[in-house]
């Protein structure tokens, strides 16, 4: 093993390698990092809508694909990205080679389709280091004690990166997409979206669960967990982007530093059922078993010993849920089973709001000056959540952008 080896791990998204134009452009990172002398570990993903068309690819063949076996198929897309970048970089006269998640060995546990990273065997990575100068290597994938092939959870191949600079001791993450850092709200959906110069691990962490894309959730919670800088910026410019770091006193200084927004919602009520202790457990307890995540959770005050119990799900959970829910109406004597797939769920975020209160009326209020309905709320120290119906979630986020005045530079 070289000693005193300086590693830079750098990730590209599915746009930055959709063609042969783009891929140019991501070598141009990689030998950046290179002419800086560093040993580069590089993370792809697959080529943009490739995900999504082998998913499709496995709908189509069966009506409840085998969990492994969807794995093995949409795992696929990344090695077409990384064989092709190597070839590029070879070209280009470079040490490379790619390398596939068992070929590391990335270990997961066996949740197929949201797998978690166990362990990297970081001495074996650095042994290749000896004797290439860049590392291809497949993102999203893992690979069980037992040799079968994993996904990490759509987005995360971020995941793969993160948890690679930790256990190679990378410098920083850069993780490159098609904007060029993270924002105060998606810029695709609000024109006035201001870019970060930094934003803190925890509330990267609440952006990223409450639905901003731009970094896969548990890449974050590696990055907090392992103290891993990331920074995120374009392929397609030289900016600097943004750095998701530790929180210092100036972020604190912000009431709110973002809004995100998820339309990946499902609103599921039970009407009428018995007030009595144990209810909770028998809706909950069934779902969490199936593996179905709850997020928001509301109960009724009680009427004549009798409340209604209203939650939110994935949409891709809603169907599995409702079966639950009919054998708990029959268990439990509640009267109806209602759902709605057209709601979304807005949220504003801020370190700053451990230190204030009143953040939570005033979006409330802004909402309602727009006629905007409020059908749940949850909060927690840094994050207020609220439901809606989807058709009002652009405007809602940039109701709410406005209200914290996130397009002012404070800078
Ligand atoms: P990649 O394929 O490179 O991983 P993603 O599509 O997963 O890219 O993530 C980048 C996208 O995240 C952006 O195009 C943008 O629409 C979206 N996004 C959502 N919220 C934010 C935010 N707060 N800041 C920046 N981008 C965001
Ligand atoms: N290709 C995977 C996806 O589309 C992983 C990723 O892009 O991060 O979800
Ligand atoms: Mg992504």
């Amino acid at each position: 093993m070289e000693s005193g080896m300086k590693i830079l791990v750098q990730k590209f998204g599915g746009t930055s390698v959709a063609n042969l134009e783009c891929m140019k452009k991501v070598r141009e990172k990689v030998q950046a990092g290179l002419n800086k002398g560093y040993k580069m570990v590089v993370v792809l993903s697959a080529r943009s809508g490739e995900t999504n068309r082998l998913l499709a690819l496995a709908s189509e063949w069966s009506s409840t694909p085998d969990p492994a076996e969807c794995d093995s198929l949409v795992s696929t897309g990344e090695q077409v990205s990384i064989a092709l970048f190597t070839m590029l970089l070879k070209d280009a006269g470079i040490r490379a080679r790619s390398l596939l998640a068992w070929q590391i060995p990335i270990i997961t546990d066996d949740d197929h389709g949201n797998a978690r990273i166990k362990s990297i065997d970081s001495q074996h990575l650095r042994g290749y280091l000896d004797e290439y100068d860049v590392l291809v290597v497949a993102g999203f994938q893992g690979c069980t004690e037992s040799q079968r092939i994993t996904t990490l959870g759509r987005g995360g191949s971020d995941t793969s990166a993160v948890a690679l600079a930790a256990a190679l001791g990378s410098v920083e993450c850069e993780i490159y997409t098609d904007v060029d850092g993270v924002y105060t709200t998606d810029p695709n959906i609000c024109s006035s979206a201001r870019k970060m110069d930094r934003v803190a691990y925890e509330e990267m962490l609440e952006m990223a669960s409450m639905g901003a894309k731009v970094l896969h959730i548990r890449s974050v919670e590696f990055a907090k967990k392992y103290k891993v800088p990331v920074r995120v910026r374009s392929t397609f410019s030289d900016d600097p982007g943004t750095l998701v770091t530790q929180e210092d006193s100036s972020m604190e200084a912000v009431l709110v530093s973002g809004i995100a927004y998820d339309k990946d919602q499902a609103r599921v009520t039970l009407h009428d059922l018995p007030d009595v202790p144990g209810v909770a457990a028998a809706i909950f307890g069934p779902l969490s078993e199936k593996g179905v995540l709850v997020d928001m959770i509301v109960q009724n005050t009680s009427l004549d010993g009798h409340t209604d119990m209203t939650f939110t799900i994935s949409r891709k959970d809603l169907k599995q849920t409702l079966a639950i829910m009919e054998e708990v109406k029959e268990r439990t004597g509640a009267t109806d089973v209602v759902s709605d797939v057209n709601v979304a769920k807005v949220s504003a975020i801020g370190v700053g709001m451990r230190n204030h209160s009143g953040v939570a009326a005033r979006a409330f209020s802004a909402l309602t000056q727009e006629g905007i309905n409020i059908l749940m709320i949850s909060t927690s120290e840094i994050k207020i959540t609220i439901l809606i119906q989807e058709k009002y979630v652009e405007l809602a986020v940039r109701i709410l952008h406005d209200t914290f005045g996130l397009d002012w530079d404070i800078n």
